[in-house]
């Protein structure tokens, strides 16, 4: 079986089918297996990590210690943010070498329904999965030019001041642009 993309799912479907004894490649263009759901981790984390701000309690304060106002490092959180989405990649690239599946680095095209094309080479098999899961939509709006996707949010030189999120669902709600706002309420 040949599968392009590996993010959740291609790489869950490989590993299963590796196990079972197929012959397995994955085709990922994202760098190494840098899965999307390694990446709605670190968002996630980026989310945990600007939510749990230290909150001075009051109790310290009424036995006379002050404590110094908590400082927000946005730089230190994308640093961290990168560090795991490493050591997440590392991961899942040993799962998948230890279920025996083969990555091919590149953009997969699909030339007929055994045929992957992968930078100028072709990979043949009796099954191919396409699994290259989804990308952002930006409606055509005015003003669209500001407008930036949880993708980007990801990699933020500098913490927003204001923020506007479109939408309400749950990559509204875990997104890093959340986390901007969160933190950015707790270093105001
Ligand atoms: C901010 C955010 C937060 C999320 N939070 C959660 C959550 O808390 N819980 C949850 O269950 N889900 C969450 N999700 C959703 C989850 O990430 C997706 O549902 C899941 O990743 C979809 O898996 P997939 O395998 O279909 O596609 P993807 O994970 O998107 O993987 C597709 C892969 O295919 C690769 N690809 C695409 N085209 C090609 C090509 N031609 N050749 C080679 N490679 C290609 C891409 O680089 C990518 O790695 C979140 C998503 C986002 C964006």
């Amino acid at each position: 079986m040949i599968t392009i993309g590996a993010g959740s799912g291609g790489v869950a479907s490989s590993r299963r089918a590796g196990s079972y004894g197929a012959r397995v490649a994955i085709v990922e263009e994202g760098g190494s297996a840098a899965p999307a759901c390694c990446a709605a981790a670190c968002r996630k984390s980026s989310w945990s990590m600007a939510r749990n701000s230290p909150t001075p309690s009051p109790t310290p304060r009424a036995f006379g210690w002050s404590v110094a106002p908590p400082r927000f490092d946005w730089p230190a959180l994308i640093g961290a943010k990168n560090k795991e989405l490493d050591r997440l990649e590392q991961i899942y690239v040993n799962m998948l070498k230890n279920s025996g599946v083969e990555i091919i680095e590149g953009r997969g095209v699909l030339l007929d329904p055994h045929t992957v094309e992968v930078a100028g080479r072709r990979y043949t098999a009796k099954n191919i999965l396409v699994a290259t899961g989804g990308h952002p939509t930006v409606p055509n709006i005015p003003g669209i030019e500001h407008v930036i996707s949880s993708n980007e949010a990801l990699d933020l030189p500098q913490l927003p001041r204001k923020i506007v999120i479109v939408g309400g669902g749950y990559i509204a709600s875990s997104s890093p642009a959340s986390s901007a706002a969160s933190a950015a309420r707790s270093s105001s």
